[in-house]
């Protein structure tokens, strides 16, 4: 099937209990056993089945499935948010003492669970320079167990060379992990290109209005972590925690997305709840025509701001002088993501004042909903961070970042217009 097929009927056929048609929410914490017997084979994996909902659950099963097939991988596992997927993805395949190499070009919580809490963990990140392969290899050494980019970056707008940090990552034996957020899976499979691991956060386009937090993460299935054994040994040797269970041998392709089950959601359990699931099944549905919209609305809304004198700059990748235009016209089939950046004259204060004159267009910390959304990231998002850590993440204290909504494109266009008008009755005109 396609992709805005699988959208709406991936991994359901109505239930075979109540024949509904729209996926039920099963709103149980644990399912009875036929026996002692089946009790047990449900504990040792050998039975296919539902045991307690910290682990699985039948209304998150079916967006999982759909997931891993809308991004074309081998099986998927949901979670409670965007950061527990990103968190589990990596717990997975690392340990104290090996690091992970990853883009500069990244998203503010991602940055400080990479800056800081990894390493407090003893797990190291090096940050490339720049997304360039050539960048990203210099850093890789014997410790290292992944390579980490964001397939197009939040709020950078940098399109990664997915291909070819596949082929570098492949090189040496390692994982490339990518978040495709930003992109959504109707506008790009990293796993075509040759990743391994996506990860999304399902709280944006994906669920779609702003409603319900969620995330995931898709294997493709392919990556041989049994290969070079000694650089995975939570694949290859038996697990402690599982009576001894060998997740390669036990579960050939499908081991990472097993352990990442049965170790950390299991044991630190960040559980998608099944209400919020159906929610973001609902998203799923549309997310094909809402990019589709999402996508032509922003490509108007870059072209106004370019030509506008009272804008500094534009960072939209449909621009054909853009760093990244050549790989969003491979890897994005020519379309830039909804999510750009810009710049207002009068640096932090001038971008205050435009961002408190917004009317439509909301002020807020979130992307990829319905509706029009502008964040102000030096004081939101990525305040944290120093100066020069802003620069690389791609932001500056005039950025304004824009994830451009469903609404009438002019509606947006207006309301930028007022919040531009008043922002030079303050700073000056240009
Ligand atoms: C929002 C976001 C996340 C975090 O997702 P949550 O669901 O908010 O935890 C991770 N990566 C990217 C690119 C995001 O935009």
């Amino acid at each position: 099937m396609r992709k805005e097929t699988i959208a709406v009927h991936g991994g359901y056929k109505p239930d075979p209990h109540t024949h509904a048609v729209a996926v039920p929410i099963y709103q149980t914490v644990a399912y009875a056993f036929d026996s002692a017997e089946h009790g047990a084979a449900l504990f040792n994996l050998e039975a296919e089945g539902y045991r307690y909902s910290r682990i699985s659950n039948p209304t998150n099963a079916v967006l999982e499935e759909r997931l891993a097939e809308l991004e074309g991988g081998l099986q998927a596992l949901c979670v409670a948010s965007g950061q527990a997927a990103i968190h589990y993805a990596l717990l997975n395949l690392t340990q104290p003492g090996r690091n992970i190499v990853s883009v500069p070009q990244l998203y503010g919580t991602t940055h400080t669970l990479f800056a800081h809490l990894f390493p407090a963990m003893g797990i190291g990140v090096h940050f490339a320079a720049n997304d360039s392969p050539d960048a990203v290899e210099r850093l890789i050494d014997e410790n290292t167990r992944a390579v980490y980019c964001e397939s197009v970056g939040n709020p950078a707008g940098n399109v990664c060379d997915i291909e070819r940090l596949a082929h570098l990552a492949h090189k040496y034996d390692l994982p490339l992990v990518v978040d495709n957020t930003v992109a959504t899976p109707i506008l790009l499979r990293p796993i075509d290109y040759g990743a391994d691991i996506v990860v999304h956060s399902l709280t944006k386009f994906l669920g779609g209005h702003g409603t319900t937090l969620g995330g995931s993460i898709v294997d493709s299935g392919n990556f041989p972590w049994a290969k070079r054994a000694e650089l995975f040994p939570m694949f290859n040797e038996p697990d402690a925690s599982y009576h001894g269970l060998i997740y390669s041998a036990h579960f050939g392709r499908a081991a990472y997305i097993a352990r990442c089950r049965s170790v950390f959601l299991r044991a630190t359990g960040a559980v998608l709840a099944p209400l919020s699931t159906f929610l973001l099944l609902l998203g799923v549905e549309t997310v094909a025509l809402r990019v589709e919209r999402h996508v032509e609305n922003a490509k108007r809304i870059a072209e106004f701001l370019r030509d506008d004198p009272r804008v500094e700059w534009v960072n939209y990748a449909g621009f054909t002088d853009h760093p990244s235009h050549s790989l969003a016209l491979k890897y994005l089939g020519g379309r830039a993501c909804s999510l750009l950046t810009f710049g207002v004259r009068g640096g932090f204060s001038g971008a205050c004042a435009f961002y408190n004159a917004l009317g439509l267009v909301q002020r807020l910390v979130n992307m990829g909903d319905a509706k029009s959304l502008a964040c102000h990231p030096a004081s939101t998002t990525h305040r944290q961070m120093s100066a020069d850590e802003q620069r690389t993440a791609g932001v500056t204290p005039e950025t304004i970042r824009l994830s451009v909504g469903i609404e009438h494109v002019d509606d947006i266009i207006d309301d930028l217009d007022r919040a531009l008008n008043a922002t030079y009755s303050i700073v000056g005109s240009p």
